[in-house]
């Protein structure tokens, strides 16, 4: 995504200056190595923690990484301003906005979930389409898929070992979630114990968490008696198979459509649809709430063109077309 001639988001440009990591999704980062020799890279605090985190602690000795904390602006060398706004979609993910010398405003939405305190004000905006089609209606509320989640674990616990499978952005939900009160152990990887820690230090409320390979933990993984947490990075993990596994999926999902966030495969594997992105009324609500009169839909997946068409027929004054880059792996 380029926003005029210094700044690129989530990818590399030849000759742009400057590059911003909007989050640490694995869809976000291509051509982060090659960024990282040549680009000047700008990033939440967020976002650059779970960076180095995640990666080789390189990354905290390097003078080319700016944290930008979300509502600062930086001046760049060709006087443009750069700007970061949270758009709640995991820990650290940001919308980005730059107004270039000739006061001309363009934004990148990023990935978002909605709603936002705070919107980019911009003329030109590119929007992200996860949810870009028309069928792609959210019939509950995220504080339901939430419920829906607790009560299926503290059910299912009652009957053996719960193993919970989610990707970072959802686990931290889960987390959440789960903070609520389980009277079992809940287990995970030392990775994602140190990962954890990341999002407490910046304010997130957790589970405790027990590590597999500690005493407590062998001894709950003993009685079989135990919530255990699986998130990038963690295998499939070797315990003796049963009980119950859940999915958190970051995508609406389910054969109800979308009418409910729980999909039960069998009696003891369960699908729960804790989706970050906005759906498709809330992605023209907040095209309509950045003022931008120029739109291009991320068309990456599929539903840009169904999305552009959408936002030119129903937000009177607004002019939308598809990006031309081609559909890519689906992920978070
Ligand atoms: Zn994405
Ligand atoms: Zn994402």
């Amino acid at each position: 995504m380029r926003l005029g001639p210094a700044v690129v988001c989530d990818g590399f440009a030849e000759g742009c200056p400057w590059r911003v990591q909007t989050h640490v999704h694995d869809d976000h980062m291509a051509d982060f190595e090659r960024s990282k020799g040549l680009q000047d890279l700008v990033m939440s605090p967020e976002t650059y923690a779970l960076l180095v985190d995640e990666r080789d602690v390189d990354l905290e000795y390097r003078s080319n990484l700016h944290r930008l904390k979300r509502g600062e602006k930086r001046v760049l060398e060709d006087a443009s301003q750069l700007l970061l706004l949270p758009s709640n979609h995991m820990l650290g993910a940001c919308q980005t906005a730059v107004e270039l010398s000739n006061g001309r405003r363009l934004g990148y939405s990023g990935d978002f979930g909605w709603p936002l305190d705070q919107v980019i004000q911009v003329d030109e905006l590119v929007v992200d389409a996860t949810y870009g089609s028309p069928a792609s209606v959210r019939k509950y509320t995220q504080a339901e898929a939430e419920a829906c989640l607790f009560v299926l674990v503290c059910e299912r616990v009652r009957q053996g070992p719960v193993h919970i499978r989610a990707h970072r952005g959802t686990m931290e939900r889960v987390l959440t979630v789960l903070a609520g009160g389980i009277d079992v152990p809940v287990l995970a990887s030392r990775r994602l114990i140190g990962e954890v820690e990341v999002y407490r230090r910046f304010g997130f409320a957790a589970a405790d968490l027990i590590a597999l390979d500690s005493n407590e933990g062998e001894s709950a993984l003993r009685q079989r008696s135990y919530v255990r947490l699986y998130s990038k990075g963690d295998g499939r993990g070797n315990e003796p198979v049963g009980g119950t596994s859940i999915a958190c999926s970051a995508f609406m999902s389910g054969r109800d459509g979308h009418n409910d966030p729980l999909t039960m495969y069998s009696d003891s594997s369960y699908c729960v649809a804790l989706s970050n992105h906005a759906d498709f009324e809330e992605t023209l609500a907040y095209v309509k709430a950045t003022g931008a009169k120029r739109v291009v839909t991320d068309n990456t997946r599929r539903h840009g063109r169904e999305l552009a068409l959408a936002i030119t027929d129903r937000i009177p004054g607004v002019h939308a077309t598809p990006s031309t880059n081609k559909p890519g792996p689906r992920w978070t």
